[in-house]
């Protein structure tokens, strides 16, 4: 699942994004209003963490225009300030929720899992499935068969993306920005020896081998029946 934040405080952006990359979803993250208010109106989010006082475009201009062009993605903000008008105005341009600065992340953890169950009903799937291959994505499981695989965070963010986009032929360079953030060095051999300790979790113990090698251009997860 893709979320963005919204934070002008360096520290407390990069704290953010971090730990919710480590929980294994895949993050964009932007310093001040104007880049946010871009990537929330063009990109496509589960979820998005808005800081209110922003020193351009603030989290409340954000919010509207994305509720005036009828996009319904939850929306948590976070806020110093913890005025009953704040909360006010908040909730009449539809926002989700409300976390007071200072906060404990486990808390802030909490309330997007529940937002993201929340959404589910009528934005994104809550589960992807491919064959007998499911993720939960609220609760960031994966099962096959029926029995639970022990998956780390960038091992369900890898799987994630390449079952959100099945039967497509995603390049080392795409899964290296989506996944892991980073531009793709082709000396590097993370990407192969993730997917390689993948293959092993969800593939090895089962005949139907899901996760595709495609030579020369880079993995695919699909069946047979739609190849
Ligand atoms: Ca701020």
């Amino acid at each position: 699942m893709k979320l963005l934040i919204v934070e002008d405080e360096i520290k407390t952006g990069e704290y953010l994004k971090q730990g919710l990359s480590e929980a294994g979803f895949i993050v964009d993250l932007a310093h001040n209003g104007l880049d946010g208010h871009h990537l929330a109106m063009t990109e496509t989010y589960d979820l998005l963490i808005l800081d209110v006082m922003l020193p351009d475009v603030d989290g409340w201009r954000i919010l509207k225009s994305l509720r005036e062009a009828s996009k319904e993605v939850p929306v948590l903000f976070l806020t110093a300030r913890d005025s009953i008008d704040d909360r006010v105005k908040g909730l009449e341009l539809g926002a989700d929720d409300y976390l007071v600065k200072p906060f404990v992340f486990a808390e802030l953890l909490a309330r997007v899992r529940t937002l993201l169950r929340r959404g589910a009903n009528h934005t994104a799937e809550l589960n992807l499935r491919i064959a007998d291959l499911e993720l939960d994505l609220a609760r960031r499981r994966v099962s096959r068969g029926g029995k639970r695989i022990h998956l780390t965070a960038k091992e369900f963010a890898l799987l994630e993306l390449m079952v959100r986009r099945q039967g497509e032929v995603l390049p080392r360079s795409l899964i290296a920005s989506q996944v892991w953030d980073m531009n793709f060095d082709s000396d590097s051999n993370v990407i192969d020896v993730a997917i390689r300790r993948l293959r092993a979790k969800i593939d090895d113990d089962f005949a139907l081998k899901l996760i595709q090698t495609v030579r020369g251009m880079g993995y695919m997860i699909d069946t047979p029946d739609t190849t």
